[in-house]
């Protein structure tokens, strides 16, 4: 692969890497000729093994991401895998449903300190390796609810529009540094995430009703936006969030 998306020679790191978004991002960046750390509580073995079949070199970093703690450690072990991190994809994320009315401090601390806490901390440790070698791209993985209100999600909208606040702030500070901060929105992809939305018949229909595409999207459809954000390609792209939506957001 040659050209402004070519990632050969650069170095990845995916959270959340062995199932549904996360792995279909790694394995994308891998195909466009990076080297991936994959980040997971699991050991990730069918996107090991997916990367390593393609000539690719990978790695498994051990982490739990519900405390902030890992994200220097994370960042190291990446640079002892590669040399150097040129990628960055906050992926990792949880969510809980209930009522407003009767949400709980553990359900909105669950989610607050995967999605948008442990993604700053780990932006900030490889922001300051990007800033030292001038140049370095991050990607977080934001949600359709950081532009728009949802329902019975309270602290995964408060997570995912923080995000994206988080996406522009960084994009503010470092964009003359050499490091692009963006983020990309997916709208409704199959996976455990959405595994509950799937379940509830009347739910999933309501929501495929809406979608100027007329289908749910699949991992592999965000692979593309991925790369594209990873690469040469944006250079000057910095502080957006992308949405990949079937034309959600343009409804
Ligand atoms: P998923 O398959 O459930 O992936 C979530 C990933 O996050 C898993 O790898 C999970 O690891 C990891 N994770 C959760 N809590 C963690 C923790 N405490 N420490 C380390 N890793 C943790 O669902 P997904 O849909 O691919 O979600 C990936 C991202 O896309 C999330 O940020 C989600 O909010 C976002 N997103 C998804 C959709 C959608 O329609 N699916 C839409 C918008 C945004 P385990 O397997 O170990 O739990």
């Amino acid at each position: 692969m040659n050209g402004p998306f070519d990632l050969t020679g650069k170095v990845a790191c995916v959270t959340g890497a062995n199932s549904g978004i996360g792995r279909a991002v790694a394995e994308a960046l891998a195909q466009a000729g990076a080297d991936v750390a994959l980040v997971a509580r699991s050991g990730a073995d069918e996107t090991r093994a997916t990367i390593a079949a393609m000539g690719r070199r990978v790695a498994v970093i051990g982490a739990d991401l519900s405390s902030a703690e890992p994200a220097a450690r994370i960042v190291e072990e990446t640079v002892a895998f590669g040399g150097r991190i040129d990628i960055l994809v906050n992926n990792a994320g949880t969510i809980r449903r209930a009522d407003a009315v009767d949400f709980t401090e553990a359900d909105w601390d669950a989610v607050m300190d995967v999605n948008l806490k442990s993604a700053f901390f780990l932006a900030q440790a490889a922001g300051r390796r990007m800033i030292a070698q001038g140049a370095g791209k991050i990607v977080n993985i934001a949600s359709l609810l950081s532009f728009q209100g949802g329902i019975r999600v309270a602290s995964y909208t408060a997570s995912k529009s923080g995000l994206a606040g988080l996406t522009r702030l960084l994009a503010c500070e470092w964009a003359g540094k050499g490091v692009n901060v963006n983020a990309i929105a997916p709208g409704y992809f199959v996976t455990n995430n959405t595994a509950a939305l799937v379940a509830d018949t009347a739910r999933y229909e309501a929501i495929l009703a809406r979608i100027p595409a007329g289908r749910w999207g699949e991992p592999g459809q965000l692979g593309g936006a991925a790369v594209f954000l990873s690469s040469s390609a944006a250079d000057y792209v910095h502080g957006v969030v992308l949405p990949v939506d079937g034309g959600w957001m343009a409804r």
